[in-house]
């Protein structure tokens, strides 16, 4: 069986201590039937509740993992070792998809140390595909790879004509604005992230200089996104351009973060707002469907939404 995984897959180590977000805070932590049992045996109790019909860790007031401890590491690996942590918590953030030929690996972007690895450049050794699918993944990377920006790019993969209508600035950074404040809402209301929502600055005094000094970082993860996340064992090819859509509201989620941020975050800010974006927006992919049938009346996007975002 083959094994495809990007070039800087083997080379993931966590930075623990020096993380700015950590795994084990604001954040949902599945905690499975065997770990619960072992935790059960040991005397470790009252740490977990139900959520959507799964267990997961029950968080302190302020959002932290119960077991985490103040220099940042897991009580749970260095008093009882490896064997009492959750599997999600081992794997994170390492993904892994089956298909009939060959097994994908992959990192996800709710990582800061991931992002730091895709500073070097995005690619996939021997990434060849024989479906549908995954020829249309080719394709959609290639167009990533041969665009100057990211605006360019989704232009391009929504196949908006390069003689559609422009739209005025304004009506751009209101949908920006508005698309931000929908996908965060929730984690506002209940507390969450909370250091990022309190250095917001007035969107009339922001700007795009982070956006653009780093757009070949970003455009990195835009491939990460359309290898790992677009396509999925058993994807029919409008799953896939749903994914996509979905992908470009990230990015334009991102690009608002970055917008409203102090110029003077640098690299920082930008790795920030991708994982905490990323974060917020790893739903399962049912969810992803409904979402985006709902906001959209059940139609795939024509160029009009892209336009308005990308153009
Ligand atoms: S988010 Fe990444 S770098 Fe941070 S603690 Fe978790 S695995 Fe380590």
């Amino acid at each position: 069986m083959r094994e495809l995984y990007p070039a800087h897959y083997t080379r993931f180590h966590c930075i623990a201590s020096s993380c700015d977000f950590t795994c084990c805070r604001e954040w949902k932590i599945y905690a499975d039937d065997a770990v619960f049992r072992k935790w059960q045996k040991n005397g470790i109790r009252k740490v977990t509740r139900w959520v959507d019909g799964q267990r997961v860790v029950r968080l302190t007031e302020d959002l932290d993992c119960p077991h985490l401890a103040e220099d940042g590491l897991c009580r749970l690996i260095t008093e009882y070792g490896e064997g009492l942590i959750p599997g999600s918590c081992r794997a994170f953030p390492r993904e892994i998809r089956e298909y009939p030929d060959r097994t994908e690996r992959s990192l996800m972007l709710a990582c800061p140390a991931v992002i730091d690895l895709l500073a070097e450049g995005f690619s996939v050794p021997g990434n060849e595909s024989p479906e549908a699918t995954g020829r249309l993944r080719e394709h959609w990377m290639r167009i990533i790879r041969e665009s100057a920006a990211p605006e360019e790019a989704f232009l391009r993969l929504f196949r908006v004509p390069e003689d559609y209508p422009a739209v005025p600035a304004d009506a751009q950074k209101e949908e920006e604005a508005q698309l931000y404040a929908d996908l965060t809402e929730n984690y506002r209301a209940e507390g969450y992230y909370r250091r990022f929502w309190e250095e917001e600055a007035d969107v009339n005094r922001g700007n795009m200089t982070l956006w653009r000094t780093h757009k070949d970082i970003i455009m990195n993860c835009i491939l990460n996104d359309v290898w790992s996340e677009c396509l999925k064992p058993g994807f029919t090819e409008q799953e896939m351009r749903l994914k996509l859509e979905w992908t470009a509201l990230k990015y334009a989620a991102v690009r608002h973060f970055l917008r409203i941020r102090p110029r003077k975050g640098g690299f920082r800010t930008v790795r920030n707002g991708i994982v905490l974006m990323t974060r917020i927006m790893s739903m399962d992919d049912e969810e992803i469907f409904t979402w985006l049938h709902e906001m959209f009346d059940g139609t795939l996007w024509g160029p009009e939404y892209p336009a308005l975002l990308f153009g």
